[in-house]
């Protein structure tokens, strides 16, 4: 493991860091400064200025003159550009994904894991850029032709959440750069470090191939300056990610001014394990589900319905494996879950576990906070899993954190309504070897979500696929399938061919 200051001077952060940037210009906002701090040891990792609503507006008017020159380049050329930004992130893979573990505290292999999926995207969006498709359809008119195509929409505003600190970023720009557009980043406060050295990397592509300010921007700041996008009609497309308090906040404001938003918001994603279920896939999925970035993944397993026939067996199993976990340093390759994101976190655990036990919720494994050595920062709690007779509210809420609960059922569709009985509806998945369950579950009657898996958990995503989901989840599409089509306008075109106009209704007027 590389020593943390040797990756800080690879990526170009040093003890104060300006926090507003248009591309090239970087400068210190006006709105004072935030620390970033490390759940890992607790550490201040450095200090980043924030972004004044002055400094929003000049990033802003950056954006707007930069759109002409951007959306004038033709789609293929600005996927090379992004072909290049991927390969900067090759170069910086491990001293990225190092800081993305070290800043919010995911393990060192999810860090590296979330720079590949920003690697990856980079090679989607290059493809998509040539292939920008628009329909043509067969004109009802004599000699005319119609057809559609897809224009950019103009600058791209992208609200970012800590958990996936430069991933989501990396889904919502690349995209919105091939389809032509210009973008903001306001990246969590939680996680400003990391924004900055993406800011850096793509910084240096940008100026190689003489692309001017403007294109690709970075405000860091608090929610305040999240709220000015929402309200600034000067956003075309306004891309959050977020909890779900966020997410209607945001619609809200961007709705009364009939903008555009696409909303990814929070999960409560449930696993449902049936009684052919193949244990040696359904365990280790459902212990990655719950336990990976100790829980806080919006796709993070938080119910487990299972089969009242295997109920015991499934808990005894559980058991075992959750008694193997090693919590701490997740710099450490032998650990598997590292801290929560800060103390406010924490807190929300312990209200959290309270609020279990008063409701009468049983402790298959007991949770608690971590204390002593390697756990100074405050930050470290035990993964725990409670059973619940039923699905009452507090399993209803997403919780950010490594709490899982346990539901029975009897049959097939009673577990189905249990799944899709919360107000979020991001990613499902079932568990079983019956093609008849398998079928049911991915049907309209099935898994209200928009992630509905068969054998493999509800944890994470592949980029090729549109990702997203329903109800609270906000209903946003983003990276894969024909997810761009949220940054570009559609447009209808008809030519008329021909040497007369047909008018409609048979209309005619002597000339
Ligand atoms: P959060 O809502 O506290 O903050 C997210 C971002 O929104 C931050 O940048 C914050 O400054 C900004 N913000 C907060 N209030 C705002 C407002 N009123 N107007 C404009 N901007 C505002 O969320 P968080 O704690 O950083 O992240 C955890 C949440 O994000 C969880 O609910 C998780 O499920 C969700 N999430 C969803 C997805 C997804 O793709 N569906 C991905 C990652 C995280």
């Amino acid at each position: 493991m590389k020593n943390i200051q040797d990756v800080l001077n690879g990526l170009g952060i040093e003890a104060n860091n300006p926090g507003v940037s248009t591309g090239n210009i970087f400068w210190e906002g006006g709105a004072g400064s935030i620390d970033s701090v490390s759940p890992v040891n607790g550490a201040i990792i450095a200090r980043v200025s924030m972004a004044s609503s002055t400094d929003y507006s000049k990033v802003v008017e950056a954006s707007k003159k930069a759109f002409a020159d951007w959306k004038a380049l033709p789609a293929p050329k600005r996927g090379a550009i992004v072909r290049e930004i991927g390969e900067a992130l090759r170069v910086h893979k491990v001293d990225l994904g190092t800081l993305v573990s070290y800043e919010m505290g995911k393990s060192a292999q999810e860090g590296l894991g979330e720079v590949q999926e920003m690697i990856d995207i980079c090679d989607f969006a290059v493809g998509l850029s040539r292939q920008l498709y628009g329909l043509t359809m067969h004109s009802e008119r004599t000699n005319h032709r119609m057809y559609e195509q897809w224009h950019p929409l103009g600058t791209v505003g992208i609200i970012s959440a800590f958990n996936f600190p430069v991933a989501v970023w990396s889904w919502n720009a690349m995209i919105a750069l091939v389809c032509g557009n210009v973008c903001i980043w306001k990246p969590s406060e939680k996680t400003p470090l990391t924004a900055i050295a993406c800011q850096r990397i793509v910084q240096r592509v940008l100026q190689s191939n003489g692309i001017g300010e403007g294109v690709v921007s970075l405000v860091c700041g608090d929610r305040s300056i999240g709220e000015l996008m929402a309200a600034d009609n000067q956003i075309d497309l306004l891309s959050a990610t977020g909890s779900t308090r966020m997410g209607k906040a945001v619609a809200e404001r961007v709705g009364s001014r009939l903008g555009k938003c696409l909303l990814e918001l929070g999960g409560n994603n449930a696993i449902i394990v049936t009684p052919g279920a193949d244990f040696n896939v359904a365990i280790p999925a459902i212990v990655f589900g719950a336990v990976g970035t100790a829980g806080q993944r919006c796709t993070s397993t938080r119910r487990v319905i299972v089969h009242e026939s295997i109920y015991e067996l499934l808990k005894t199993k559980l058991q075992q494996v959750y008694g193997q976990l090693k919590v701490g340093d997740p710099l450490d390759e032998a650990m598997h879950m590292g801290p929560l994101i800060d103390r406010q976190a924490v807190e929300q655990y312990e209200r959290t576990v309270q609020v279990i036990k008063e409701a009468g919720g049983v402790f298959l494994v007991e949770p608690g906070l971590l204390q002593g050595k390697g756990y100074e920062s405050g930050c470290y709690v035990k993964p725990c899993v409670a059973e619940m007779s039923e699905q009452l509210d507090i399993v209803r809420q997403e919780t950010f954190a490594p709490i899982l609960y346990l539901l029975q059922y009897t049959d097939l569709e009673q577990a189905i309504a249990l799944q899709n009985d919360v107000p979020q509806g991001l990613s499902s998945a079932i568990f079983t070897l019956n093609i008849r369950e398998a079928e049911l579950f991915l049907s309209s009657a099935g898994s209200d979500c928009g992630i509905a898996n068969v054998n493999i958990g509800t944890s994470g995503a592949e980029i090729g696929g549109a990702f997203g989901g329903e109800k609270e989840t906000g209903g946003g599409r983003e990276s894969g399938s024909d997810a761009w089509k949220a940054y570009m306008r559609r447009q209808t075109n008809t030519i008329n061919y021909g040497s007369d106009l047909p008018l409609a209704q048979g209309i005619k007027f002597d000339l």
